[in-house]
């Protein structure tokens, strides 16, 4: 089959590799689309992942065959996956804290993922779709990221909130907030482009290197933010974050922040900050795609371009690495 394979540091190639076959357990899919997330692009960049790599745990597609001992999944069934491979045996997995677990496998991480033209996993990872667009799915687990921070954060509508970064997850994370009844809502985003998008979907929006955040809130919300959700992790804006946050307030950090972060905790025991960072989800996941097969949120506007599997490369990681006005970059492997 034809793959995406992370080469080395900043280079990807798609080319032939072995097709995956249904082992016990497991079911192998059709990928009909896979969505090239933040990570991913930190894992191209950064030199984290280890070569050979086929990244994408953002997707949807078909169920083409399944191992022995494989119950509830048969061929023609329309699927997406959860991203987390639990050990399903150690103390974190007991308490269904998969994403803390002992010994932890990952979708497009650890195991390859799905920018391919078929992908195997476990089969208790696939949740049936029904008829919803297979595009629409394969938002699934960038929604449960932002439902997992949400939830982790215990923001209520009495909060003020920033959210910092108007990239997938930021603008996911601020309609999740509206959801909930927050309607003293911010969004930091230095792209125009983006901003415009934000506004057209409800959020008050700045730019952040025009104008000062604190300053922003004060005329927006009516003061400093009570939480903060960092969506970008650059060491300058976790920065930001735990200075603008209220007295008393908590920053949320779900950037991949792939760098130290120098902090000033002095200012954060005085004024009694708290940080929390938070990391994929839980049974968000489950949450995620109930929402979307109740017709809530569209992640699907979100979607700036929708290319061929061939074009990854250049359309898309190349192009997602420079300046450009791209939110959720779809891949189909047709
Ligand atoms: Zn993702
Ligand atoms: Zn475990």
């Amino acid at each position: 089959m034809r793959a995406a394979v992370l080469e080395d540091v900043g280079i990807i190639a798609v080319r032939e590799v072995p097709a995956p076959e249904a082992g016990p357990g497991e079911a192998v899919v059709k990928v009909a689309v896979a969505g090239i997330c933040g990570s991913d692009l930190h894992g191209y960049a950064s030199g984290m992942y280890e070569p050979g790599l086929i990244m994408g745990h953002e997707f949807s597609g078909v169920v083409s065959s399944v191992g022995p001992g494989t119950a509830g999944l048969k061929p023609g069934d329309r699927v997406t996956a959860h991203p987390i491979l639990p050990c399903g045996v150690c103390p974190y997995c007991a308490e269904g804290r998969v994403n803390l677990c002992d010994a932890m496998g990952t979708v497009g991480i650890t195991h390859a993922g799905a920018f391919a033209e078929w992908i195997a996993l476990p089969a208790a990872n696939f949740r049936p779709i029904g008829e919803m667009d297979f595009r629409r799915a394969a938002c699934t687990e960038p929604l449960s990221v932002v439902l997992h921070a949400r939830r982790a954060s215990g923001v209520a509508p009495s909060d003020r909130v920033l959210v910092v970064g108007g990239g997938t997850i930021g603008l996911l994370m601020a309609d999740v907030l509206r959801l909930a009844g927050i309607s003293r809502l911010a969004l930091a985003e230095p792209n125009a482009f983006r901003r415009a998008v934000a506004e057209r979907r409800g959020s008050a929006s700045f730019d952040p290197l025009h104008e000062e955040a604190g300053r922003f809130c004060e005329r927006h919300l009516g003061g400093a933010p009570t939480v903060v959700f960092e969506c970008v992790g650059l060491p300058a804006t976790i920065r930001e974050a735990a200075q603008t946050v209220a007295k008393g307030g908590r920053v949320v950090v779900l950037g991949v922040a792939t760098e130290p972060v120098e902090m000033d905790f002095l200012d954060a025991m005085y004024n009694e900050k708290s940080f929390q960072a938070v990391y994929s989800c839980t049974s968000e996941f489950d949450e995620a795609l109930r929402l979307l097969k109740g017709g809530a949120l569209d992640p699907l506007g979100l979607a700036t371009s929708e290319i061929p599997l061939s074009a990854i490369a250049e359309e898309g990681f190349g192009r997602l690495s420079g300046h450009h006005d791209e939110i959720k970059v779809l891949v189909h492997p047709d």
